[in-house]
Parts: structure tokens; sequence; C-alpha cells
């Protein structure tokens, strides 16, 4: 029986079951559509002793990261979120050119790069070679590696100790969740604060957002179960904010358990005050959501096939990992979908894994005039449907598949 990655408990009830799905980020060429490809289950299991929402490893972390897609810089609402963050952080914790700012999994560079136009030192951790090379030509200073212990300690023998230490959407990737706190108490300078985000459980439960769902996201934290966890390696939470990010995230702001100067804020105790009573701390909770998500699939489906026998043609938008959890476990391939689009060249000329739907950039949506724009990343609605608002010249009307199947 697998055991839970925090607590060590064995693992015996299910979150939600989303069959056999392949990593979310490996996209086809061509020649790859006629070969094998590897399906792993996608089944999350709740730990009945400490609430930690989890996948097992069914693939190594190399394996799934050392050449990665994502680039975060395609998305213009996350640098502005990134843009605010840094801002906030200069004024609320008086980061300055004398402080040192460090982030794991610091991608394209995308948040540092503006730390570095106000003259403060950086160093972004990342294990993707292809998108650390683009950080690095931005410059932003990148180490090629996997966080943990060993590099935590190389970085503070050579004086590279955070007075900030970030890590955005990084948390729910680490299979070693133990040994990656303890090393972020490692690296932490004393008065220093941590800040992550990521996407929060209870909107991830009540927002029906089993898309969010991947191999490469092994955890799911509610408050309660990111506080046990820190707690265990003497790091406190000292405030959180409820962000509208990815869906709805947690910001934690972090500091060593000694440290008396910075008090815990009354939004912890509130949050997690709301947590408990939502019943995040009871089994229940959680037995539910199974069965909200094989409903919300027949639904989309049912709508998907009425539309098809109505002859509207239908193209995606979008092709995020997010998207390949929802077209795998829904069964949507071109039957459905003539194609997607993505502004990111990447992925151009490829194919969806599992699905096979080809990918294009934007244009293709003026030139074949579909009737239904499938939005995927649906987290970006908004941004998008003002971007394609000119699908309403034909009158294109956009679907969007989460919480529920809406048309706009
Ligand atoms: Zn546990």
């Amino acid at each position: 029986m697998p055991t839970c990655r925090f607590c060590k408990s064995p693992l015996q009830h299910t979150l939600v079951d989303l069959g056999m799905s392949p990593l979310c980020e490996s996209y086809l060429t061509a020649e790859q559509l006629n070969q094998m490809e590897p399906f792993y289950p996608l089944r999350v299991y709740v730990c009945e002793n400490c609430f930690l929402v989890q996948l097992e490893e069914y693939v190594s972390p190399e394996a799934i990261f050392s050449e990665y897609a994502y680039f975060s810089s395609y998305a213009d609402s996350w640098l502005q979120h990134a843009k605010n963050y840094t801002e906030l952080m200069v004024e609320r914790f008086g980061i300055n050119p004398r402080s040192h700012v460090v982030e794991l999994a610091s991608n394209d560079g995308y948040l540092l790069q503006y730390f570095v136009q106000k003259g403060i030192p950086v160093l972004g951790v990342e294990p993707a070679a292809n998108v650390a090379q683009s950080a690095i030509q931005k410059g932003v200073p990148t180490l090629v590696k996997f966080f943990g212990e060993r590099v935590a300690r190389e970085m503070l023998a050579e004086g590279k100790g955070a007075d900030l230490l970030i890590g955005n959407n990084v948390l729910a990737q680490v299979p070693d969740l133990n040994d990656f706190v303890r090393s972020m108490n490692i690296l932490l300078k004393p008065g220093g604060v941590i800040t992550m985000e990521f996407p929060h459980l209870m909107k991830l439960v009540e927002g029906n957002q089993f898309d969010t769902i991947y191999h490469e996201h092994f955890s799911y934290f509610s408050l309660v179960a990111v506080e046990r966890i820190f707690g265990f390696h003497s790091l406190k939470i000292f405030d959180a904010e409820e962000l509208t990010t990815h869906g709805g995230s947690l910001r934690i702001y972090v500091s060593h358990q000694d440290d008396g100067t910075k008090p815990v804020r009354s939004r912890v105790t509130e949050l997690r005050e709301r947590e408990v009573q939502s019943g995040l701390k009871s089994l229940n909770y959680y037995f539910s959501f199974g069965e909200k998500v094989k409903k919300t699939k027949r639904e989309l489906l049912e709508f998907l096939i009425n539309a098809k026998g109505e002859r509207k043609s239908i193209a995606g938008y979008g092709a995020p990992g997010k998207g390949n959890t929802l077209l795998n476990y829904c069964g949507i391939r071109t039957d459905f979908l003539d194609y997607t689009v993505d502004r990111n060249p990447y992925k151009h000329g490829k194919f969806t894994p599992g699905t096979h739907i080809p990918i294009f950039p934007p244009d293709r949506i003026r030139e074949t005039q579909p009737d239904l724009l499938f939005i995927l990343p649906w987290n970006f609605k908004d941004e998008i449907m003002e971007q394609m608002s000119y699908i309403r010249e034909w009158g294109g009307k956009f679907i969007v598949p989460i919480p529920e199947v809406t048309i706009l």
C-alpha cells in the first residue's frame, strides 16, 4: 500500500480516480503519433492522518521536468501578478539592493526579472534546462538544479542564503516534501521570509477543478495540511492570502519558528477556522468529490455530442497541462475538437498527449471561423475572451468547461 509523502501513514482513501493518462506536458511530434505512448494511473489519495491530498510518484521528477514545455511568460496576467508581487515585497519587507532573493522553480525568469530591474541580487533555481536558458538570456542568473538539502548547503556555503525565498507553484511538484521544506529552512537567513503560492485544495474541491490534477502535481494543499508540514520543520506560517490566480491559490508567508518579529496575522487563524468548519479535517469532506467529477464528465460530453449533432464546428483554445487531464479523462479527441491553438511556439505543429489533437498558432481561428471555441485554460478565460472577442464577428461562442459547462 502506498504511504503518505509527509507522515508515512498508509494511503487507503481515494479522493478521485481519473483513470489512465499520459504525462500532461508530453506533447507529441507527428512522427511520434504512430508510436506507443506511456499512460499512468491518475488516482488521488487523501491521508487519513494529516489530510494531505496526493498522488503516488509514478514518474520521477527527472523524467518530467528536465525538458519542460511550460514557459510562464506566455500569460500576460501572470506577468502582471509577478510584477505586483515584486512591489509588495519591496514595500512590506524592505527588500532592497542589499538583500538576496532566491526563487525555486524560477522557470523562464518571469518573476525575478522584476527584482533585477530594481538592482536587487537574485538567484533562480530551475531544473528544466530549456526554460532556465531563457531566464539566463533575460539577465536572471539561474542554477540548473533540483532544489534539495545538498543544493541548499552548497548555496549557503557560497554566501547565497535567502532574505526572501520564493516558490510559486512548485510545492505541489516536489516528490520528497520533507527534504524540500527542511532545505528551505536551511537556506532561509534569520529574519528572512519565505512566500509560497499553490492551488488551494478547498478551491479545487469547491470549484470542481479536477483538471488541475496531473502527474506533475504530487500534492494538493489545504492550510491545515501545509501548516502541519511547515511546523514539523520548525517554520511558522505568519500570514496567508487567498488569491484568484489558477482558479484560487493560497500565498503563505513563512518565517523561522523562533522569529519573534513576525506575529501570526488574524487571516491565518480565520482561514484555518473556515477550513475546519468546511470539514477539511474530516474524511467525509473528501468522499463527495469523485461523484461530482463523474457528473461533470457526463454533462460535458452530452453538450459536445449535441453540438456535433447540430453540425457545429468546435476548436480549442490553449493546450495547457490541465487541458490534457480534462481531454483524456473525458475522451475528447478530434471527433469533437478539430484542433486547438496556443500562443507558445514550442507547441506549434505538435499534438496533445493521449488525445492527439493538433496544435496551431492562434491565427488559425480567424481562418477557419469555428462556431464554438472551447477554452481549456479556463483560469485565463477573461483574458482569452477579450483577445479572441473577434469570433463574435461570425457568431462564434465560447465554451468554458469548469466548474460546469457554460456557453458565453
Ligand atoms: Zn499523512
